[in-house]
């Protein structure tokens, strides 16, 4: 069974949500044939730095049109086996388990063979801040002077690991973790998409637990949906996350307002008897503390 969010994510520039600037970048730049042969995709876990890599990869090989094109069709062969892999033009290697000399080394000596089928050849790092000094020493000459069919994309979570030398011959974009309602947008996308009956109120809540990871957002509908034979409601979220519901963060907050110590630490002992786990309960209270703060200073 393929995992939802692979799924569901985005196939064309058109499905990103989110990430506009980064799009549009990406957009003008094959608009004008001034992509360049190097980026470095940084951000969190689960915002979509593959999956972009994938669509830039299609946008520079799809059949469907003439020449590069900021909108792929999806539909023609490239774009096909992009999407599920197993084009030969395009190469995902993993650094944490890909990362020494002997696998650059295999970059190299292949890179300089033409595209295949396409008109660029892709190489998709992931977690590329685990390559040793070693394989990026191997990697910056052709980083500095590609063939004119390579390019690079190197994604990664930790963007103050990647040496400077390397980081100033890439473009860089760094990756945002969606807003709670681009999450809740995308959890709906999914839901109808499976038949799965929910409300927003249930949604964003699942978006709220996965704390911008769109990946953990969609495996957490995924699992309420098996579990609860297609219909997911707050409470069941709630059960499944061990978020704190809004009542008794109410209740808690008017007790601290109320200066009310005993009855707080009551209400505290009853929430642990039910089995809630305390530290998730004082990031939902401060989580919910600053929202109050944000709705007293902001109006809205
Ligand atoms: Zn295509």
């Amino acid at each position: 069974m393929t995992a939802l969010y692979r799924k569901y994510r985005p196939q064309s520039f058109d499905d990103v949500v989110g990430q506009e600037a980064i799009v549009r970048t990406l957009r003008n730049a094959i608009e004008q044939d001034a992509v360049r042969q190097a980026y470095l995709f940084a951000g969190p876990r689960g915002t979509g730095k593959t999956s972009m890599a994938r669509i830039l990869a299609k946008a520079l090989n799809c059949v469907g049109t003439e020449g590069p094109t900021p909108r792929p069709d999806k539909t023609c062969h490239a774009c096909v086996a992009i999407a599920n892999g197993t084009s030969l033009d395009v190469v995902e290697m993993d650094a944490a388990s890909q990362r020494g000399i002997d696998d650059i080394r295999e970059i190299r000596e292949r890179v300089v063979l033409q595209p295949v089928e396409g008109r660029s050849k892709v190489y998709i790092l992931d977690e590329a801040h685990q390559l040793t000094d070693a394989a990026w020493n191997a990697l910056l000459k052709l980083i500095e002077e590609p063939p004119p069919h390579l390019l690079f994309v190197f994604c990664t979570t930790d963007l103050v690991k990647v040496i400077p030398t390397v980081r100033s011959r890439c473009q860089t974009f760094v990756f945002q973790r969606p807003r709670l309602s681009e999450l809740v947008t995308l959890l709906r996308r999914v839901a109808d998409g499976e038949g799965i009956e929910t409300q927003d109120s249930a949604l964003s809540l699942i978006a709220r637990s996965a704390r911008g990871s769109f990946r953990d957002a969609v495996s957490t509908l995924d699992q309420l949906a098996a579990a609860t034979n297609g219909s997911v409601d707050a409470q069941a979220v709630l059960q499944l996350v061990g978020a704190v519901d809004e009542d008794s963060l109410l209740r808690l907050g008017d007790m601290v307002v109320d200066r009310d110590t005993a009855g707080a630490l009551v209400f505290i002992e009853e929430l642990a008897e039910q089995g809630q786990d305390l530290g998730r309960l004082v990031f939902d209270l401060l989580d919910h503390l600053r929202h109050l703060l944000l709705v007293q200073h902001m109006g809205h």
